[in-house]
C-alpha cells in the first residue's frame, strides 16, 4: 500500500493518465509488449511505474526498470516519484554511469539505458526485473532503439522459461509505427493505449522574418517583452548549447536582477600546482632511459577473463558537452549595445538547464521561484520531453537544436545548429500550456516552419556504429545485419564498423576471398576474438579499448587510461575563440588565449615529449590538473574546463577499475601524484595511440602540390578524403608540421581540422 500525502494524492488525480490507469493494466497483464503513448507532461514517466508497483509487478527479487535516455531525467523522475509515493530513495532509486542510489530495497529503478544495455550483457535474460519501461522510446537513441530490438527477443525468451517479463515502451508522438508495424521488431504489434492530452490551448506566434543567426539576441529581446508587457506565468526559452544557455542567463539576470551576493571565485593553488608539476617532471626526465623502444604490438597481457563490472554508456549529455567549440556563439555583454538598463524592479528568476548541469542545480527548476520574481528558465534540448517544468505559460523556441553530423564515407564530423523537426517544435509549444492556457514564440516565420522535417531521423542511422557492432557480438549476436532494429543503420555503416573492428584485431578476419563475398551480400558475420570480448568490457570506443589493451607494457597503462578518459570527455580547454562584445573582453581573452596557448606548450614540453603532440598535452593537462587536486580554481587559471576535469577523473576511476577486473596483476590504482611518463614510455605511447588511429593517419602534402595556395601546410589523408585537412592552429604540433601524424578526429568547420595530433614515423614502402 502507498501512502501518499493527501497534496500529493490531488496533484496526481490531475494528470490525464490517471483516467487509463486501468485500460493500462489490463493491457499489460494480457500482452507482453504494450506502447503508451501520451503528451509530456500527461504523467507517463511519473505514473506508470506506480501503477505497476501497486498491482504488485515488484517483489524483493524482480523488481520494476525504467529507463531514459538522459543523466538528468533518470535522477530527477526517481526523486519525483519517490516523493510522490512517500517512499524513500532506497526503495525508488536511480543508476546512472557513474553513480546510483540503488539497495537491496529499490523496487524502481531508474536508469539510462546505457546501464541497462550493460546488464543485459551479464544477465541477458534480465531475471531481476518483472518489468522493464523504456521511456521516451520516441527520442530514438541508439542505445533506446538496440535495447528494443534485444528485449523483443528477451521477452520471448522469458515467455518460453515461464517466467514472463513484461515491456512497456513509453512516447511522447504518436508516432509508432516504426514499433508496431515493423515485423522482425515485435511479429504481433503491440497494443498501443493513447493517453488523452489534457493540454490548455497554446497560441503559436511565428515571427514575420527569421533572424538569419543572431537568435541568442532575439531570444533576449522576446524575454524582455514577455517579462515587462504580460502577466504572470513562467518562460521557457530553448537554446541549442550551454555556452548559449549560460550567456543569455547572464545578460537576462544583468537585465533583471534580484539582489543577493555573488561567491567570489578564488584563483590561488594553480600557480603552485604548476610550478611543483614542472619541477616533478623534470626530475623524470633527467631519469629517463634513452633506448630505441618498441611496443609489440601482439602483447595484450590484459587477459580476458570474466567481464568488467563497470557502466558502458555514450551518453547524449557527453555529445552535447562536446559541441562546445566554433558554434557557440556568446553574447557575452552586448545589451550595452542596446542601451538597456538594469532594472531591478522586475525581478526575473533565471536558471538554466542542460544535461551536464549539477543535478542540484538542475533541480532547483522544480521549485517556485522567490516571492516576486517570475521564473525564466534558459534551456537546452533536455526540456523538450525528458524533463516537464511547473508552471511555465510563454515559451521561447529559437527553433534550432545542436547536433554532431557525421560524415557517412569519411566519419568526419561537423557540429551544426540546424532547425528542429516539426514534431520537436509541437512538443517545444506544448511545454507552455501544462497548467493553464499559454503562448509559443517561435522565432521563426510559418514558411519557414513549413519546410521543417516531420521527425528527426532516429540517432542510429546517422553517426557510426562500431561501439555498438562490438557491443552486440559480445553478446553473441554475429549477424548484426539480421538484428532487428527498429529502424537499421545503414548496411555501409554496419561494414565500416565491421572492417573496423577486422583491423582493431577485435573481430576474426573473414578468409579473403570470402570476405568479398560477405560484404557484397552484406551478411557481415564476423564472430569476436578474444581481444574483442576484453576490449567490449572498457566502456569507451573500440580504438581506445584497443590502446588500453596493448598498455600493460613499459607501465604505459596509467598514461593511457588518462589520455583515453581525456579523449573520450572531449574539449577539456575552454572555447576562447568567440566573438567578443567590447574591447575589454576582447583585451581580456586574448591575454587568456596567450596564457593557454603557452600552458599547452608546456605540458607537450620538448623533444620526445613534444612528438606526442596533443595526446602528451592532454596527459599533461589531467596530471597537472590532478596534482593540483582538480580544483576550480587550477581549472579557471589554466583554461580549463572543470566540469570536463572532474569527468575525466570519474572516467579513469572507471578505466581503472575495468582494466584491474580483466587484468589484476595491473594492481592499477588512481595515483594522483603520477610521475610524467619517460622519454621511452613516450615514444611506447605514440605506438600506442598509432594502433588504435591506423586508419587516421595523415601525411603532409608534398612539394608538388604546394603552388596551389590551397594546400599551404596541408596533410593528405588517403585514401578517403581527396581533400586537403589541417592541423588546428590550436594544436601544438601547428607549427611543427610533421611530415606523418595520426589524428583523433576531423571536425569541419571553416576547414577539415584534425583534432587531437601526435606525430608518427611511418616506414614508407612505396
Ligand atoms: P510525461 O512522462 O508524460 O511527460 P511526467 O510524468 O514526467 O509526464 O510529468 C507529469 C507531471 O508531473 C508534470 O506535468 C509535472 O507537472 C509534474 N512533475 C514531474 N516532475 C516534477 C517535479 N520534479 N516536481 C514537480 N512536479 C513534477
Ligand atoms: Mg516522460
Amino acid at each position: 500500500p502507498v501512502n501518499r500525502t493527501p497534496e500529493m494524492q490531488e496533484e496526481r488525480l490531475k494528470l490525464p493518465i490517471l483516467a487509463e490507469e486501468q485500460a493500462i493494466m489490463e493491457a499489460v497483464a494480457e500482452h507482453p509488449i504494450v506502447i503508451v503513448c501520451g503528451e509530456t507532461g500527461s504523467g507517463k514517466t511519473t505514473q506508470v511505474p506506480q501503477f505497476l508497483y501497486e498491482a504488485g509487478y515488484s517483489s524483493e527479487d524482480s523488481i520494476i526498470g525504467v529507463t531514459e535516455p538522459r543523466r538528468v531525467a533518470a535522477i530527477a523522475m526517481s526523486q519525483r516519484v519517490a516523493k510522490e509515493m512517500n517512499l524513500s530513495h532506497r526503495v525508488v532509486s536511480y543508476q546512472i554511469r557513474y553513480e546510483g542510489n540503488v539497495t537491496e530495497e529499490t523496487r524502481i529503478k531508474f536508469m539510462t539505458d546505457g546501464v541497462l544495455l550493460k546488464e543485459i550483457q551479464k544477465d541477458f535474460l534480465l531475471l531481476k526485473y518483472k518489468v522493464v519501461i523504456i521511456d521516451e522510446a520516441h527520442e530514438r537513441s541508439v542505445y533506446t532503439d538496440i535495447l528494443l530490438g534485444l528485449l523483443s527477443r528477451i521477452v520471448a525468451l522469458r515467455a518460453k522459461r515461464r517466467l514472463p517479463l513484461k515491456l512497456l515502451i513509453m512516447s511522447a508522438t504518436l508516432r509508432v509505427e516504426d514499433f508496431t508495424q515493423n515485423q522482425r521488431l515485435f511479429t504481433t504489434p503491440p497494443p498501443v493505449i493513447k493517453v488523452e492530452s489534457r493540454q490548455f490551448p497554446v497560441t503559436v506566434h511565428f515571427n514575420k522574418r527569421t533572424p538569419l543567426d543572431d537568435y541568442s539576441g532575439e531570444c533576449f529581446r522576446k524575454v524582455c517583452k514577455i517579462h515587462r508587457l504580460l502577466p504572470a506565468g513562467g518562460i521557457l526559452v530553448f537554446l541549442t548549447g550551454q555556452a548559449e544557455v549560460h550567456a543569455l542567463c547572464r545578460r537576462l539576470r544583468k537585465a533583471f536582477p534580484i539582489r543577493c551576493s555573488q561567491p567570489q571565485e578564488k584563483e590561488e593553488d594553480s600557480a603552485e600546482g604548476m610550478r611543483r608539476f614542472k619541477k616533478s617532471r623534470t626530475r623524470a626526465r633527467k631519469a629517463q632511459a634513452l633506448a630505441l623502444p618498441q611496443i609489440n604490438l601482439d602483447n595484450y597481457s590484459v587477459l580476458p577473463a570474466g567481464e568488467g563490472d563497470e557502466d558502458r554508456e555514450a551518453e547524449m549529455d557527453d555529445e552535447e558537452e562536446a559541441l562546445g567549440s566554433d558554434l557557440d556563439l556568446d553574447l557575452g555583454d552586448s545589451e550595452a549595445n542596446e542601451g538597456e538598463q538594469p532594472d531591478a524592479s522586475l525581478p526575473l528568476h533565471v536558471l538554466p538547464l542542460y544535461s551536464l548541469l549539477a543535478p542540484e542545480k538542475q533541480a532547483q527548476v522544480f521549485n517556485p521561484p522567490p516571492e516576486g520574481t517570475r521564473l525564466c528558465v534558459v534551456a537546452t534540448n533536455v526540456a523538450e520531453t525528458s524533463l516537464t517544468i511547473p508552471g511555465i505559460k510563454y515559451v521561447v523556441d529559437c527553433g534550432k537544436v545542436k547536433k554532431r553530423y557525421y560524415d557517412r564515407v569519411t566519419g568526419v564530423s561537423s557540429f551544426r545548429v540546424t532547425w528542429v523537426s516539426q514534431a520537436s517544435a509541437d512538443q517545444r509549444a506544448g511545454r507552455a500550456g501544462r497548467t493553464e492556457p499559454g503562448h509559443c514564440y517561435r522565432l521563426y516565420s510559418s514558411a519557414v516552419f513549413g519546410d521543417f522535417e516531420q521527425f528527426p531521423p532516429p540517432e542510429i542511422t546517422r553517426r557510426p556504429v562500431e561501439d555498438l557492432v562490438l557491443q552486440m557480438k559480445a553478446l553473441s549476436i554475429e549477424k548484426v545485419i539480421n538484428f532487428p532494429f527498429p529502424t537499421p543503420p545503414s548496411v555501409e555503416a554496419l561494414a565500416a564498423a565491421e572492417e573496423l573492428l577486422i583491423a582493431l584485431g577485435a573481430l576474426q578476419a573473414p578468409p579473403k576471398q570470402e570476405r568479398m563475398k560477405n560484404l557484397q551480400v552484406s551478411q557481415l558475420s564476423c564472430p569476436i576474438t578474444a581481444l574483442g570480448r576484453t576490449m567490449s568490457t572498457f566502456p569507451v570506443a573500440p580504438r581506445y579499448a584497443k590502446m588500453l589493451a596493448l598498455s600493460q607494457q613499459h607501465g604505459c597503462l596509467p598514461y593511457t587510461i588518462a589520455i583515453v578518459a581525456a579523449m573520450t570527455v572531449r574539449e577539456l580547454f575552454e572555447e576562447l575563440d568567440r566573438p567578443a562584445a567590447s574591447e575589454k573582453e576582447l583585451a581580456e581573452l586574448k591575454g587568456r588565449r596567450a596564457r593557454v596557448a603557452q600552458i599547452k606548450r608546456t605540458w607537450a614540453g620538448q623533444g620526445a615529449s613534444l612528438k606526442l603532440g596533443d595526446l602528451m598535452v592532454l596527459l599533461g593537462a589531467v596530471g597537472a590538473c590532478e596534482y593540483a587536486g582538480c580544483s576550480p580554481q587550477f581549472c579557471h587559471a589554466n583554461g580549463l574546463r572543470y566540469k570536463a576535469m572532474l569527468e575525466i577523473r570519474r572516467l579513469r576511476g572507471q578505466l581503472t577499475t575495468a582494466v584491474n577486473a580483466v587484468c589484476p596483476e595491473a594492481g592499477l590504482f588512481l595515483d594522483p601524484k603520477m610521475q610524467p611518463p619517460t622519454e621511452s614510455q613516450v615514444t611506447y605511447l605514440r605506438q600506442i595511440m598509432a594502433a588504435g588511429l591506423g586508419d587516421h593517419l595523415a601525411r603532409r602534402v608534398q612539394s608538388e602540390d604546394l603552388l596551389d595556395p590551397k594546400w599551404k601546410n596541408a596533410y593528405k589523408k588517403t585514401p578517403l578524403l581527396d581533400d586537403p585537412v589541417f592541423i588546428h592552429p590550436s594544436s601544438v604540433l601547428f607549427k611543427e608540421l610533421p611530415e606523418f601524424v595520426v589524428y583523433q578526429e576531423i571536425v569541419e568547420t571553416t576547414k577539415m581540422y584534425m583534432k587531437g595530433v601526435s606525430t608518427v614515423e611511418v616506414q614508407w614502402i612505396p
